[in-house]
């Protein structure tokens, strides 16, 4: 197998130039979810240069490029295309002045605050040197370019527009994550990986009066408080010490003025956990309780419990990660990682589950090794690296980019090498 890689990797160094232009191209000019037609055509028009059989549009602005090399397994390689909503403060000369209208008519500056742009980047490389290095593989190599991950509807978008009947059956899905770890680092993990994130708008009704008047009144703010307090409970008194899992209320709003009792309350809920039993666990404890708060407070009305966000778990493939590792261990050496579990979330694992087949999700280091080295040194990682979404996040061209590509070529390797 580190033979296949070393033969397709060869390529590289010819492609470096064209690599490092196409990611600061991609950087400059971001793209929010459901809106990466820029992005989704350049990705477009490169697979068709190397030979790919492509299909656009799949779940609005999704992308896949089919490589057939003859008998043998069957690779799926994913990145997400989307931007953020973030007005970007790197100072790099390549940086986003993207701006776009919101609907309430203002501008919204948009970044690559996530390293979209890396995974694109990387998995056309990729892509590129596999088309190179035909007869140091075979197989089935399919490019997968996905809209939407950080509103966590683009692979239900793109599966929900027949993906799996528009796609070959993959033996295994391949996705890769730049991460605040140092460039060069390559990280794996056996089983859970990612939590799985669920975003809740809670309505609690109540009846309005004078605020001088409770016996006329049902009191949301009562209730809604109430309800937050004992949501509380639910992670410390309800799961294993040794589950993790996060409940946040991170908005409440009610009423409008000193003196007058409203008629209802909204609260807003995000919750993680990395199962699907905790999860199922932590919805219906939530459930519970916000409809027993409501009965106990004598609320005139059921509350409305709506999903506004929803993410799976990201749990990863034991076998196929080890595969991937060993692969990893064998071409990056001691730059190859057991890595943490991670609070963030992901809608990858869709893709995998609708064709029914495993699938495995790795971390890449993007940040300037030397300030990951002072800061550890000083003890401040989480003061001074930017982490992924913050407006000064920005991955050093390199070595991120070449490991990137790497990563992602020897993983697909990992089945498709000869
Ligand atoms: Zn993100
Ligand atoms: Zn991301």
């Amino acid at each position: 197998m580190p033979g296949s890689a070393h033969l397709v990797l060869d390529g590289l160094h010819g492609i470096r130039s064209d690599l490092e232009a196409l990611y600061k191209d991609l950087h400059r000019y971001p793209e929010l979810g459901m809106w990466e037609e820029r992005t989704a055509k350049k990705a477009a028009d490169a697979l068709r240069e190397s030979r790919f059989e492509v299909t656009e549009g799949i779940g609005g602005t999704g992308v896949i490029g089919v490589l057939a090399n003859g008998e043998g397994p069957v690779v799926m390689a994913r990145a997400d295309m989307d931007a953020l909503p973030v007005r970007e403060r790197t100072g790099l000369p390549y940086a986003s002045a993207v701006t776009v209208t919101a609907p309430d008519g203002t501008g919204q500056p948009v970044m690559h605050a996530c390293g979209h742009d890396v995974h694109v980047t990387a998995l056309l490389g990729c892509a590129r040197l596999l088309a190179r290095a035909r007869n140091a593989w075979r197989g089935t190599f399919v490019a997968l370019f996905q809209p939407s991950e950080e509103n966590g509807d683009g692979a239900d978008a793109m599966v929900g527009d027949g993906l799996t009947r528009k796609a070959p059956r993959p033996d295994v899905v391949l996705a890769q994550h730049v991460l605040p770890y140092p460039a060069g680092y390559v990280g794996t993990r056996p089983g859970p990986f990612l939590s799985a994130a669920d975003s809740l708008r809670v309505t609690v009704h109540g009846r309005g009066a004078h605020g001088s008047m409770p016996e006329a009144a049902v009191d949301p703010v009562v209730m809604a408080a109430m309800i937050i307090v004992r949501l509380q409970t639910v992670v410390s008194r309800e799961l294993a010490a040794t589950t993790p899992a996060v409940l946040t209320v991170g908005s409440v709003h009610a009423g409008s003025g000193p003196n007058v009792i409203p008629d209802s309350a909204v609260i807003q809920l995000n919750v993680r956990t990395y199962d699907d039993a905790t999860r199922t666990r932590v919805l219906r404890a939530i459930e519970r309780i916000v409809r027993a708060e409501c009965e106990a407070s004598g609320a005139t009305k059921a509350p409305q419990i709506e999903t506004t966000s929803s993410f799976p778990p990201t749990v990863n493939d034991e076998t196929a990660t080890r595969r991937v590792a060993e692969a990893f261990a064998a071409h990056f050496g001691d730059d190859a990682h057991p890595i943490d579990l991670q609070t963030a979330s992901e809608d990858m694992s869709v893709l995998a589950r609708a064709f029914g087949v495993p699938f495995t999700y790795w971390g890449i280091g993007g940040t300037d090794p030397e300030l990951y080295a002072r800061a550890v040194e000083n003890g401040t990682v989480a003061q001074d690296v930017p982490v992924n979404h913050s407006p000064t996040f920005a991955p050093v061209v390199q070595p991120t980019l070449d490991t990137g590509v790497s990563a992602m070529t020897v993983a697909a390797l990992a089945w498709l090498g000869v």
